[in-house]
């Protein structure tokens, strides 16, 4: 049995005997300290320092990886709910660090939808803001994005590329797969990074 479950029977059986105290409310009270306390510690999230944050953590969440490879094929709730937890809390309009930095791959169908939107032709799109990479994968000609606004909003947001409405992908199923990935995502994705860092934590 794990040493915390012991302490938790401890204070439980502590408690049963003094019966001044309430345990439901000491619960409670407890959850809502850890809350306010995760709440806190997102805030001081520095998104200019996250590739310094994240290389420090880097050994850790490998090491992580290595000894828990079986375990992770089993993890996608809990990372799930990580991602929707700490997403709530992180405001993607106050980074935009994957808008700004990384190129998302475009399919055609995403060419043809922003051309749709902007009334246009696919062949304009791929003239004014597309490129063949070394990959052979289309991406924009120039990061920040071109549909980057100033204010950090998306212009062309109902209709932006797949990959854009996919990341930082700590929401897709067998995360597992995707796990050496995320590590290197969390160097430009606070969320991704509070999810490796929660996930990994002993
Ligand atoms: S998805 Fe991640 S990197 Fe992109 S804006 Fe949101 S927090 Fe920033
Ligand atoms: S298309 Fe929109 S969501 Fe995608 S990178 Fe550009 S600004 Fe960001």
């Amino acid at each position: 049995m794990c040493l915390k479950i012991k302490r938790l029977q401890r204070y439980y059986f502590f408690i049963e005997n003094h019966k001044f105290f309430d345990f439901e409310r000491i619960f409670v009270y407890f959850c809502n300290l850890k809350l306010i306390t995760k709440i806190h510690m997102n805030k001081q999230i520095d998104y200019i320092l996250l590739p310094e944050l994240a290389a420090k953590s880097d050994a850790k969440w490998k090491r992580f990886f290595r000894k828990n490879k079986k375990k992770l094929t089993g993890m996608d709730i809990q990372v799930h709910t990580l991602h929707n937890d700490i997403s709530e809390r992180i405001d993607c309009l106050a980074c935009a660090n994957c808008c700004k930095t990384l190129g998302p791959r475009i399919t055609d169908k995403d060419v043809e939808k922003i051309a749709k939107a902007l009334r246009t032709k696919t062949s304009v799109v791929m003239k004014l803001y597309l490129r063949v990479d070394e990959d052979n994968d289309l991406v924009f000609q120039s990061m920040p994005c071109p549909f980057l606004r100033i204010d950090n909003y998306c212009s062309i947001y109902e209709s932006r590329p797949k990959a854009c409405r996919e990341y930082p992908h700590t929401d897709r199923k067998r995360f597992f797969q995707i796990y050496n990935l995320s590590i290197k995502n969390a160097s430009t994705c606070p969320i991704v990074y509070e999810v490796l860092n929660q996930l990994t934590a002993p």
